[in-house]
């Protein structure tokens, strides 16, 4: 098989390959290529038709008829940089007129570049920690519930049950980042208050696959992908919740395609649980201003949009307001597609343009639902000295809980 083998491709990847117009609609609205112009590997356009290119070097009717030539290895690294200076935001997507679905496009073409060595060395490192630590930090797996340490004290659910209800995967950034701890340290007290019937799998939970598959690297997520759907189904839970959008879309959209049969057991993001229990919390009224940043995984690659806003809105006196650029137009946090691993500064671009739109609604605090945006929002806070607080909204409606009790 050739390197750009077409059967590498869905038939309707090779169709959009065909079918990208070259309008250039897409460029405008990339992220990182707003804050990498030099690279002009990276627009939607330019990774379409170096692909385009390849296939037909190898694959074309002069290929066919005389000598199917392999890319130019320079060519093959000014692609791979294109493709690797990605957030998989999907903004491309959202905006192309003939609808091309762009991340997964992506990120089949990382895959073609992994399988010819032509990726940043960082993500090598990464393959080894999942593979064999079963997490991305390569800490012990078995510290996975070190976040609930220092809790008032660790309630049956997070450590002491075999059965429940609902499964809650907590993710490897909230696991092993201290910065993360009080994600799910909120979502428990808040699950606590409202009596559901929850477990965590501890040590038994490894890492979703998301940061390999979308490396280009999905193969060596397979091992974990199976193992974790083993343990929830022991769990006899009839729920899985996750509090990052990552794990979240990997569970819902991308587990049963891998594992070739519907999961049994519904999937849920933290907030669309928080929607249905809100209103039964005892809440103190805030008197604030706020915004909310859509995670692109739980925006525009699932759709969720109004879970969060709706748990936000149940808060008594907040004001939601929302940025420039919000809903399926969001602009990236700049920590998703790996990118982080490939080009910090970039993600530290993506960042600052940003927090300054949050700054921009004059909101006090800036709310998420995803703990990576969290982390990368609240650098770019404190590098641009941008006086608003960065959280989850799990955080804030524990927060608020947690204030109406002590009065
Ligand atoms: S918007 Fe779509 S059709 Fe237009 S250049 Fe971008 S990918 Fe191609
Ligand atoms: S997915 Fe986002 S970062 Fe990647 S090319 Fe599209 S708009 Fe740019």
């Amino acid at each position: 098989m050739s390197t750009h083998d077409p059967r590498f491709f869905t038939f309707r990847q090779l169709m959009e390959l065909d079918a990208c117009t070259r309008c250039g609609e897409c460029v405008a609205w990339c992220p990182t290529f707003a804050e990498k112009p030099e690279l002009d590997a990276i627009t939607p356009l330019r990774k379409i038709e170096a692909v385009r290119r390849f296939v037909y070097q190898q694959n074309g009717l002069w290929a066919r008829l005389f000598r199917s030539r392999p890319p130019d290895r320079a060519a093959l690294q000014d692609h791979s940089a294109g493709t690797y200076d990605c957030t998989l935001c999907g903004r491309c997507g959202t905006v192309c007129p003939v609808h091309i679905d762009t991340r997964h496009l992506w990120i089949a073409m990382r895959e073609t570049m992994v399988r010819q060595g032509v990726y940043p060395g960082s993500l090598d490192h990464l393959r080894e920690m999942v593979t064999t630590h079963y997490n991305i930090s390569g800490d012990p797996n078995e510290n996975r519930l070190i976040w609930a340490e220092n809790l008032p004290e660790v309630p049956e659910g997070v450590g002491g049950k075999e059965r429940a209800e609902v499964v809650y995967f907590v993710g490897c950034v909230a696991s092993f980042y201290p910065r993360s701890y009080s994600v799910p340290q909120s979502l428990v007290e808040v699950m606590e208050r409202a009596g559901t019937d929850y477990m965590t799998l501890g040590g038994e939970e490894w890492c979703c696959g998301f940061p390999l598959i979308i490396a280009g690297m999905g193969e060596a997520a397979v091992e974990s992908v199976y193992h974790n759907v083993e343990a929830v189904r022991r769990t006899g839970a009839t729920r899985l919740v996750a509090t990052c959008p990552s794990c979240y879309h990997t569970w819902k959209h991308d587990y049963p395609r891998i594992i070739g049969e519907p999961l049994g057991f519904e999937v849920l993001h933290a907030t669309e649980l928080l929607e249905g229990i809100v209103g039964d919390l005892p809440l103190k009224p805030l008197e604030q201003t706020v915004t909310y940043h859509d995670p692109c995984d739980l925006g525009r690659t699932s759709g969720i949009y109004d879970a969060p806003r709706n748990v936000v809105r149940a808060i008594p006196g907040v004001t939601l307001v929302e940025m420039e650029h919000h809903h399926e137009y969001a602009l990236c946090c700049g920590g998703g597609g790996d990118v982080e691993m490939a080009d910090k500064t970039l993600t530290e671009a993506v960042a600052q343009r940003r927090i300054v739109q949050a700054r921009e609604t004059g909101a006090k605090v800036l709310l998420s639902a995803c703990q990576q945006c969290e982390r990368t929002l609240m650098g770019a806070a404190r590098r641009e000295k941008v006086r608003v607080r960065v959280m989850d909204v799990v955080e804030l409606v524990a927060r608020q809980m947690a204030a109406e009790s002590a009065d």
